[in-house]
């Protein structure tokens, strides 16, 4: 196996096409007794190959409904879904696609104790491709590869339950990257970890879409984080808000507090300072620029 995936080959324009898909979780009324609440509402969204996107919305806004659509964890009530061109929504998807989807997208979730099944790294990180019936010598080069990927090829004779979190969320998606997907969607995979594990995860992920093509579906509240995806995408009550760049979308900060986030601290600071009438340029998300801002406040008024 070649050390690239080279997913960036693929012949299609979106790895992944939403096209007004809607979901609810309430039980169908025949009749319609009741107004349906919609957990996701008439969302479209396309994704490049390699791109990495960044979604942002407050606890219950959808995030995670959407995500197991993408997976095949859930299936729409409406609308269609279609990744790497095949429409996943479809009645006569196959077994044989169902799984092939699976494969493709990836999925991290926010507790790395639950994801972890066996009670050796490289047998946990075998497991997918096991399952898939691959013959034991490619799983073997595969789960190396993936450890070396993530940085965590001396850890594979140790116990899991030992690890750090951040090194827990590296052996998960090590195992998810041993089915070679496409397309790695995190749900909150840094929220219960600490600075230096969320930091490790980071760092991964952005190695696998910078060197290995990966698309990255990072769902995520911390804002630093959304900073540094290629494209944000806020989700509130079901429904996509915004959708742009990080530069885009934090520089909408009205909009995005009546949604009930924020921007990075940096790009709050210069707000303030701007409000407060001071020449701050516009558009700073990184703790850097705002301070480079600020010393030349500094240097200019000297
Ligand atoms: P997020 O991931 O953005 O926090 P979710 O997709 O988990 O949001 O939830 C969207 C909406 O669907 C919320 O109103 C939530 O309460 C509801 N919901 C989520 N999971 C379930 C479930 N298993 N059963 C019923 N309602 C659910
Ligand atoms: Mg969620």
């Amino acid at each position: 196996m070649s050390e690239k995936l080279n997913i960036n080959e693929s012949p299609f324009e979106n790895i992944i096409e939403v096209k007004d898909v809607r979901y609810s979780y309430d039980e169908e009324t025949e009749g319609g007794g009741h107004e349906v609440d919609y957990a996701v509402d008439r969302v479209s969204l396309d994704v490049k190959p390699g791109e990495y996107i960044a979604i942002l919305g407050h606890n219950g806004s959808g995030k995670s409904t959407l995500a197991k659509m993408l997976n095949m964890i859930l299936t729409p009530i409406s609308g269609n879904i279609y990744v790497g061109g095949l429409d996943i929504t479809s009645e006569d998807m196959t077994e044989d696609e169902m799984i092939e989807v699976r494969k493709n997208v990836g999925m991290v979730f926010q507790n790395p104790d639950n994801q972890l099944v066996a009670t050796v790294v490289e047998e946990d990180v075998a497991f997918g491709p096991e399952n898939l019936g691959i013959p034991p010598i490619e799983i073997r080069r595969r789960v190396d590869w993936a450890l070396s990927t993530v940085g965590m090829q001396r850890y594979a004779k140790h116990a899991p339950h030992r690890l750090s979190g951040g090194q827990k969320q590296r052996i998960a998606i090590a195992g998810v990257l041993a089915m070679k997907p496409r397309c790695i969607i995190l749900d909150e995979s840094t929220a219960m970890l600490d600075p230096l594990g969320r930091r490790e995860v980071m760092d991964t992920v952005e190695k696998l879409n910078r060197e290995n093509g990966i698309t990255i579906l990072h769902i995520t509240h911390y804002m630093e984080e959304a900073a540094r995806a290629d494209r944000i995408v806020v989700i509130n009550d079901g429904r996509i808000k915004m959708d742009g760049t990080p530069r885009e979308v934090f520089a909408r900060l009205t909009e995005l507090r009546e949604v009930g986030l924020e921007a990075p601290q940096a790009c709050e600071l210069a707000h303030e300072l701007r409000l407060a009438g001071l020449d701050i340029p516009d558009g700073i998300i990184e703790v850097q620029e705002c301070a480079e801002a600020i010393a030349k406040l500094f240097s200019d008024s000297e």
